[in-house]
């Protein structure tokens, strides 16, 4: 009988230690895998892009989308042979805007979406404001990006263009779209409408002709592009490219360099 109890007991500490030691390696791969993922190492989805991680730059920001031609117009389309329009813009630009306003939310980031004539642009404060827009059907590729060209506040707005160059093309695959940037662009109605202290950008993400694939294909990848550069902005991650001297600092170059 005591042998009995003493086998029951043994068998009971025995499974005991393999719960104890499962509980520490699922503990284990737990902590390890937080540690990767704030490291930057992200695990892939099944569509191909990397689930978003917190990033302390973006917590508790404010980020603004302009979800182009929204409440307003269809903006560019795409036809069939029968003039049957078979993609618009805004459809693409909507849903860029609310999966990149999700990866910028799980960033830690706080995200509106706004029609393209929203009357909250009006002396609009924010962190950051992205307006979305696509190009053409035409048989072409890639993508641009301006800021305004009287902004009151030029090299931050340089920064985040630098932002979009470094990290857009590197997340899409999309060539840059050079002598396409229009006044429609630099001249952004949006531009003129919010805080001059407002950080503001229009992207245009590709043409719905040549980068139909990608735009209507993988609408996820696009709109990891458009979150990595905001989030490349608010980290900071790229400097000015050419830091204009201010006036005070002439004195300090001795006047070695002529205007
Ligand atoms: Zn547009």
């Amino acid at each position: 009988m005591v042998r009995y109890n003493a086998d029951v007991r043994n068998s009971m500490l025995e499974s005991a230690q393999r719960i104890i030691v499962a509980i520490i390696f699922l503990a284990l791969g737990g902590i390890a895998l937080v540690g990767a993922q704030s490291a930057g190492f992200h695990l892939s989805a099944a569509d191909g892009v990397s689930p978003q991680a917190f990033v302390r730059a973006a917590q508790g920001t404010e980020i603004a989308l302009i979800s182009g031609h929204a409440g307003n117009d269809s903006g560019a389309v795409c036809e069939d042979d029968d003039g049957t329009v078979t993609l618009t813009e805004a459809s693409i630009n909507s849903q860029v805007a609310d999966s990149a306003a999700e990866r910028l939310q799980r960033a830690g980031a706080h995200v509106t979406i706004l029609n393209e004539f929203d009357p909250r642009l009006d002396n609009l404060k924010a962190d950051v404001l992205l307006s979305i827009h696509a190009d053409s059907c035409i048989d072409a590729s890639g993508y641009k990006a301006a800021v305004h060209t009287f902004s009151a506040i030029p090299n931050t707005d340089e920064v985040l263009l630098a932002c979009i160059a470094r990290e857009y093309p590197a997340a899409t695959g999309l060539p840059h779209h050079p002598n396409t940037v229009t006044h429609n662009m630099t001249e952004y109605h949006a531009f003129t409408t919010i805080a001059p202290t407002t950080p503001a950008a229009i992207l245009e993400l590709g043409f719905l002709g040549g980068d139909r694939a990608t735009l209507e294909g993988n609408p996820d990848i696009v709109a990891a592009g458009v979150a990595n550069s905001i989030l490349c902005f608010l980290r900071g991650d790229v400097l000015t490219p050419e830091p204009q001297p201010d006036a005070n600092a002439d004195t300090e170059l001795g006047g070695s360099e002529t205007p």
